[in-house]
């Protein structure tokens, strides 16, 4: 597929795309705190703010500059991580290595304390999940991602001066093709594998779990490489 085809492509999905609907935040295009679109996860989020009522609890809106270049792509709230703290990716492993890296590639600054109030600032970067609410065992259904996909598809939307996107992980990759409508076979996911789609550039990565570190399948290096081929390719 050429890039012109992908761009109409990727223009035609995001306009098909139904647009939020369920009750509206204060914040454009996120969902509610109580959003009830997904029974499954509305039930683990009460059960969850029965348990930890000092949680955040709610779906997990995007971090960062709406006017970045770079978008992150995780795939949902760690249980004890943005859904503890309410800011992606803060409290847990996976976020440890996610800012040290932004820190140290310069797509951050600030010092990353493992909390929302800690002062650190995204510089030309934002940071969002394909699915707003915690999942039981961090594995969204299907059904859930799709149910999501309009936020995450405002999202993008709403980005103005949006080129790349970093994906962590193969489901963050499928859905974020599925988003834009580029077909699986035109992007194959590989670790630093980048893509060409219309405007927009497309990094894969391996996820930042703390399985993928301990398993040797993510090393802080190969993360690190993928982030500096974001800073050159944004010059
Ligand atoms: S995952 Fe998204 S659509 Fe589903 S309940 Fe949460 S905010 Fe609503």
């Amino acid at each position: 597929m050429t890039n012109s085809t992908i761009e109409q492509k990727t223009k035609e999905s995001r306009r098909s795309s139904a647009g939020p609907s369920s009750s509206v935040s204060g914040q454009s295009n996120e969902p509610g705190p109580d959003c009830p679109l997904c029974p499954r996860l509305k039930d683990y989020r009460e059960a969850n703010r029965a348990q930890h009522p000092h949680w955040f609890n709610a779906p997990v809106y995007s971090f960062g500059p709406i006017d970045a270049q770079l978008l992150i792509v995780g795939l949902a709230p760690g249980l004890q991580g943005a859904n503890r703290t309410g800011r992606p990716f803060t409290g847990d492993f996976a976020g440890d290595l996610l800012y040290a890296t932004l820190l140290d590639t310069g797509f951050a600054q600030g010092s990353y304390e493992a909390r929302p109030d800690d002062g650190l600032t995204l510089m030309d970067c934002r940071i969002t999940n394909a699915v707003r609410c915690v999942p039981p065992q961090n594995k969204p259904l299907p059904a859930e991602i799709k149910t999501c996909r309009p936020f995450f598809n405002a999202t993008l939307d709403e980005m103005p001066r949006l080129r790349a996107v970093v994906m962590l992980g193969r489901v963050a990759h499928d859905t974020t093709l599925k988003t834009l409508g580029v077909r699986a076979a035109d992007a194959p996911f590989a670790h630093g594998a980048q893509h060409q789609t219309g405007s927009l550039r497309l990094f894969d990565s391996y996820h930042c779990s703390r399985y993928n570190t301990n398993t040797g399948v993510l090393t802080p290096q190969m993360f690190r490489a993928v982030f500096a081929s974001v800073q050159n390719y944004l010059g």
